[in-house]
C-alpha cells in the first residue's frame, strides 16, 4: 500500500457518503492522518478534519468520516 505523505491529495468521505479533495498536512501512522477538506458547499471554507482514518473501500460504500487514495477512472 502506498504510504500517506504530508502535502499528498486524498479523498475525505463526509457524513452523506459525498468524496471531497483533501490534502494530508499530517501522518500519525499508516493509516491515520490529518487533512484539510475542500467540501463543495457555497461559502464553505477549507475544513480541517484530524485523525481520519483510511478505508480502501473494500466494503462498498466507503465508511463515512474516511479517506482514500483517489479512484482512477
Ligand atoms: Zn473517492
Amino acid at each position: 500500500m502506498m504510504k500517506p505523505s504530508i502535502g499528498r491529495i486524498v479523498h475525505y468521505v463526509d457524513p452523506d457518503g459525498e468524496h471531497f479533495a483533501a490534502i494530508i498536512t499530517g501522518v500519525w501512522t499508516d493509516h491515520c492522518v490529518n487533512l484539510v477538506v475542500f467540501e463543495l458547499c457555497d461559502g464553505c471554507p477549507s475544513a480541517v478534519r484530524t485523525s481520519v482514518m483510511f478505508d480502501g473501500g473494500a466494503a462498498a460504500p466507503f465508511v463515512a468520516r474516511t479517506w482514500h487514495w483517489p479512484e482512477r477512472e
